[in-house]
């Protein structure tokens, strides 16, 4: 078995450097090519279909079916004429990764290459194996797919990708995409509103995001020695190294000269399809690296996420490397997590997070400001519920990733504006008085980005001009927080548009109205904002005494995602159904479960067909060596204490594989979900992988490295 080892050890030795064809033009002269963009629509659309088109995008209307053909025809010709084959609905149903089904232009029929409006508006993909939740066995409704054309049709490969929903015939959404389009929907409609209480002009506003994809890179011969990076992306076992990060002379150092041309291939590609990759750099473990975009809105930032993790997947293969999504890929290393910066910006320009040196311009950012941070306080656990995941739970809480408790960080300057805000009392204006002066609102600095210690430590910090919410898994779909971001922003912005009007109604002065109300909101949220090390045993403590959750596994942390409150909120603003979100706790208890499930086999076959065989040969070769010392009449009593520090160990493995298995079998019995789920985590997973890891990477020490099946940590980490 270490053959398989020693030889991927070889190959990372003796790889060749694989060229990248890099274009002979500039970055800005094929940004783009491949997606079929506002751009290319311009140049190959009539004006009247153009302006259809985009005024559907703006409104979020359907774009009716004389349009559609329009579009089809001039989506059929561009595509061909670059060599493309097939199309397909590209959407994102309940697994995590994005699906496909191709067909072909060519209809035989005919005997030509064929592409109606139908086949680009709406498709019926007979999808019936993703999860549902039991939604399509209940309504025993299929499902069917329809684009989006807020995000753009893009060609990868030979294959032109329409981005669509996924929804049930009885209306249910089957997808991640579904809801966040009605959540963005949801804050558009709620954010004009409080934004025309400051300016008449606003007519839409739009979330934006800008995501920080951290991964990490192994060679693919190595990767491929090893089960468990094979089938989880993690690593189950493996000792630590002599030298992980301590020296923390990876961060932001030299990018290794393969990984480089790596990055520059993806790169490419990337930019090719539109993604607007921006930065690269070295994180800080060992192997780690990051990559993000120029911000954009939510709904096409959210595809292209998605489609980077697959082109890098794609293009890392050309490479003979594997890219590593999961967030705790490496016991004793900093896991990877994907930062989520978030604003919010209105069809006039302004970005609503953006203070100002105008004193009426601060007052419309506090709003927003102010009610962004009573959002997250009031649904600071849905929030948490939103990141649950099995590869999350290895990285929450672990002193290098922001808690599982939720709190706001906004740096000293704006804490200073909001406590004298707070303390103000029962405003009132004297004749001559300026409001702004006598409040201390009237200069905020407008770059607080310079003036704020960034805290690092904080799951969701204001960070000059957006909030970075920063305890998304590197491996999730960005949907679903930013769906529910966008959901309690709604939720808190119409709360506060309908209390501001009621003091008005009440004579109250607008401006003093507005101030009265974000006061309120000043001191219910203040529980939520923590400017302290996140890291730190205190404010566990801390965050207890304030009523704050620290729920640190995700079956629990799912509890959170189907309260009253949580449904009330949801149908409120029809972005889901009660029957929705209950089948989305039941899809996401039913992937806790199976990953669990699936390391749990991993680590019993690993140990069973591995890691034993290999020990126990080594500790034979022990015996046999004591045996020749002592009838040589020398002293045997170390390698008798070894031999017996073998056994241990040995039994260990053993033993605790053995009950592992049995526990499973029990819990598998388990009708409730949730139940199985929480019995997986505390029985299966809190009970049994420290201890075999444990007793199985002792082993790793002490057994003969020429026999070591499995990759160590410093030859993943450190080959390349
Ligand atoms: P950091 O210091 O956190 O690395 P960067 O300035 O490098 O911050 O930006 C990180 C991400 O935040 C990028 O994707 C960037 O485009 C995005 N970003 C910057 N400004 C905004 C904004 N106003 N709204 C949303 N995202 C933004
Ligand atoms: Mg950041």
């Amino acid at each position: 078995m270490a053959q398989l080892r020693h030889q991927a050890l070889n190959l990372v030795q003796t790889r060749e450097k694989v060229e990248v064809q890099a274009p002979s033009k500039r970055i800005s002269e094929y940004f783009g090519e491949m997606a079929f963009t506002k751009a290319q629509m311009q140049t190959t659309l009539s004006p009247e279909v153009y302006k259809r088109v985009t005024d559907s995008i703006k409104n979020r209307k359907k774009v009716d079916i004389e349009t559609a053909d329009a579009v089809a025809a001039a989506v059929k010709n561009w595509a061909l004429e670059r060599g493309v084959t097939h199309y397909t609905h590209w959407f994102q149903p309940l697994t995590g990764a994005t699906a496909e089904k191709h067909d072909s232009f060519f209809d035989p029929s005919k005997g030509i290459e064929n592409f109606r409006a139908e086949a680009l508006v709406q498709q019926e993909p007979d999808a019936s194996s993703f999860p549902n939740g039991g939604i399509r066995s209940t309504f025993e409704a299929r499902g069917y797919t329809a684009w989006d054309p807020s995000s753009p049709i893009f060609i990868y490969g030979k294959t032109l990708c329409i981005p669509t929903i996924f929804v049930a015939y009885t209306g249910e959404a089957l997808d991640h995409k579904a809801p966040l389009l009605k959540a963005l929907e949801a804050v558009d409609k709620a954010a004009v509103k409080v934004c025309r209480l400051f300016d008449r002009n606003v007519s839409k506003v739009n979330a934006s995001l800008g995501w920080e994809q951290e991964y990490f890179v192994v060679d693919k011969a190595l990767y491929n020695a090893r089960p468990d990076l094979v089938m989880g992306g993690r690593t189950l076992y493996g000792h630590n190294p002599a030298r992980g990060q301590q020296l923390d002379d990876h961060y932001f150092g030299s990018i290794p000269s393969r990984i480089y041309d790596f990055m520059k291939d993806y790169e490419i590609e990337s930019h090719k399809l539109g993604i607007p990759l921006m930065t690269r750099h070295n994180e800080v473990a060992p192997a780690q690296y990051e990559a993000a975009p120029m911000y954009g809105p939510v709904n096409e930032a959210t595809d292209q996420n998605q489609l980077l993790k697959d082109v890098m997947e794609k293009v890392a293969n050309k490479h003979n490397l594997r890219v590593l999504f999961h967030e705790k890929p490496f016991a004793e290393l900093n896991g990877s997590g994907k930062h989520n910066n978030w604003s919010l910006v209105t069809d006039t320009g302004v970005n609503l997070f953006q203070p100002s040196s105008s004193a009426k311009d601060n007052l419309l950012f506090l709003t927003f400001f102010v009610t962004t941070i009573k959002a997250v306080h009031e649904y600071a656990d849905l929030i948490r519920s939103s990141i649950a995941s099995a590869g999350n739970d290895f990285r929450l809480g672990a002193n290098e990733a922001p808690p599982a408790i939720i709190s706001v960080f906004i740096g000293s300057t704006l804490t200073k504006v909001l406590d004298k805000l707070e303390k103000s009392g029962d405003i009132m204006v004297e004749k001559g008085e300026n409001l702004y002066m006598k409040l201390g609102i009237d200069q905020i600095p407008p770059i607080i980005l310079d003036n704020t210690d960034r805290n690092r430590t904080s799951p969701f910090a204001f960070t000059g001009n957006k909030f970075e919410f920063r305890a998304v898994g590197s491996d999730a779909n960005v949907s679903d927080p930013m769906m529910v971001l966008n959901t309690i922003m709604a939720d808190q912005l119409a709360d506060f548009y309908k209390k501001v009007n009621k003091k008005i109604d009440g004579g109250r002065e607008k401006r003093l109205a507005i101030i009265d109300i974000l006061r309120d909101y000043i001191k219910e949220s203040k529980p939520i904002r923590f400017e302290g090390d996140g890291y730190s045993d205190d404010w566990v403590k801390e965050a207890a005494k304030r009523k704050l959750s620290n729920e640190r596994e995700t079956p629990r942390a799912l509890d959170f995602s189907v309260t009253d409150k949580v449904v009330k909120l949801y149908e409120k603003h029809k972005v889901m159904t009660k029957v929705e979100i209950e089948a989305r706790h039941e899809i996401r208890l039913e992937n806790y479960i199976m990953k669990v499930q699936i390391e749990s086999r991993m680590m019993g076959d690993i140990a069973s067909n591995m890691i034993i065989p290999t020990a126990t040969k080594y500790q034979s070769q022990l015996i046999e060596n004591a045996k020749g010392l002592n009838e040589l009449g020398l002293d045997a009593t170390e390698i008798k204490k070894t031999i017996e520090q073998v056994s241990t160990h040995i039994n260990n493995v053993r033993r605790l594989s053995h009950e592992m298995t049995e526990e499973r079998k029990r819990i598998n019995k388990i009708e409730d979900i949730r139940e199985r789920a929480i019995e997986y985590c505390d029985s299966v997973k809190g009970k049994y992988f420290e201890p075999l890891r444990y007793a199985v990477d002792k082993l790793e020490l002490l057994v003969d490295d020429e026999d070591w099946p499995l990759p160590k940590y410093r030859e993943l980490l450190f080959l390349r």
